[in-house]
């Protein structure tokens, strides 16, 4: 079996968790990255932060000194509360961070479990947190069949986590167009087209062989120069599971290295396109119910919140495209506490409004924000303790501007009608 690929939520959640990480920076060199693989036993990682906290003691700066150790001391707390690591592995991030200037640091601190396993033991203290090996992990991992080819032969690639791994050439064996001196034409013509039929079959032979035993195969591209192609594509000459994952049949000016070259450059583009294409499908779905008006579609916040919690929601569309958090307040004098819904800009100003309201509770001036969170990350929190599917949409389809302009960025397909 091949492992699930990864959801488009949490490639969202780590390229955001890591677009955020990568702004911070450090008064100094106190920044604390620690990685940590699985298998390490967690007693071995605390002894080697025991470690670095006596070696950090020898810092002349008395703010860096403290700020380092103080990180630290937060990343082996955050690491007990593990009784082992994770299967893909730990990476913990801790530090001073100016949060408005000089001397307004504040010790922020950050534990992610990554998609896949690490393999890097590493404990770095730097002026930013290091974030390269998380990042690898934002790459396509799929694998991607290639197969170029005209009448004259083929070439079979499989491109991997951005890596060509296989290169096969053949040839046809086809004769050309233009039959020698002597020979019927019709006869020629037969035996052209014999020769292309067995050379179609062989085709598919190779990327039988080679694409059947390849794990996580997401797609195969068919590319070439000319229509040969394209007579292979409507043929039966690849296994119909192979044949079901042609993504691109695409125009390229070889069918060698060359070729393949080609496609290597226009693969990002190509699979870019394969998403939005997903990405339509599933707003054409959405689209589809809310124009027939068959009561299996629903949107905008309170209404999926409402659905959410009813378990009536088969799969949760968030537009990467919006901008809203949801906001705790708290009276610290009496508990009470409310969540509002608002745009990520107004924090700061809500904030300071809060200083002067008084708690409709107790009547206290004591109302704080206790926690801000993302909608996205809110409402696909929700949605996966009720086991609904959520998919991320980009903005950069038409349908995905929709989403985002028309419908508030949060949609859901039901699975089954809600009485109002
Ligand atoms: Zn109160």
């Amino acid at each position: 079996m091949s492992k699930p690929e990864r959801t488009s939520l949490e490639l969202f959640r780590l390229k955001k968790a890591l677009d955020t990480l990568a702004k911070k920076e450090g008064r100094g060199t106190e920044l604390v990255s620690l990685y940590v693989p699985h298998g390490k036993q967690i007693s071995e990682v605390l002894a080697m932060l025991r470690d670095e906290y006596g070696t950090a003691s020898n810092i002349k700066s008395d703010t860096t000194r403290k700020n380092v150790q103080d990180a630290i001391v937060k990343v082996q707390q955050r690491l007990k509360l593990f009784k082992q690591v994770p299967k893909n592995g730990l990476v913990i991030f801790s530090g001073a961070i100016p949060q408005n200037g000089p001397g307004s640091e504040r010790l922020e601190t950050y534990v992610l479990e990554p998609l896949e396993p690490i393999k890097v033991y590493l404990y770095r203290c730097d002026a930013k947190f290091h974030l390269e090996y998380l990042q690898d992990q934002l790459r396509e991992k799929e694998a991607y069949g290639i197969i170029l080819m005209d009448a004259n032969g083929a070439s079979f690639a499989l491109l991997k986590s951005k890596h060509l791994e296989v290169l096969q050439e053949i040839t046809s064996g086809v004769p050309g167009k233009h039959r020698a001196g002597g020979q019927s034409a019709r006869r020629f013509e037969r035996q052209r087209e014999a020769k292309l039929l067995e050379f179609f079959n062989r085709v598919g032979k190779h990327a039988n062989e080679i694409f059947l035993q390849t794990l996580d195969l997401k797609g195969i591209i068919l590319g070439g120069p000319g229509p040969t192609k394209y007579d292979f594509e409507k043929g039966d000459y690849l296994q119909y599971n192979l044949k079901d994952k042609i993504i691109a049949v695409l125009d390229t000016a070889y069918v060698d290295e060359q070729g393949v070259d080609e496609i290597m450059e226009r693969a990002p583009e190509i699979l870019r396109k394969v998403r939005y294409v997903e990405e339509k499908k599933l707003m054409q779905d959405f689209l589809y119910q809310i124009g027939h008006d068959t009561g299996l579609a629903s949107y905008g916040e309170d209404e999926i919140r409402h659905a959410l919690n009813t378990g009536a929601v088969k799969m949760l569309l968030l537009s990467e495209g919006i901008d809203i958090i949801r906001v705790t307040t708290k009276c610290n004098v009496c508990g009470y506490t409310l969540q509002e819904t608002m745009k990520e800009q107004s924090l700061h100003v809500f904030e300071q409004n809060l200083l002067e309201q008084h708690c409709p509770k107790c009547n206290s001036q004591s109302l704080a924000v206790s926690e801000v969170k993302d909608i996205v990350e809110e409402l696909a929190e929700i949605a996966e303790h009720a086991n609904t599917e959520v998919e991320m949409i980009s903005t950069e389809t038409e349908e995905g501007q929709m989403l985002k302009n028309s419908f508030g960025g949060i949609a859901a397909i039901l699975r089954f009608k809600l009485s109002r």
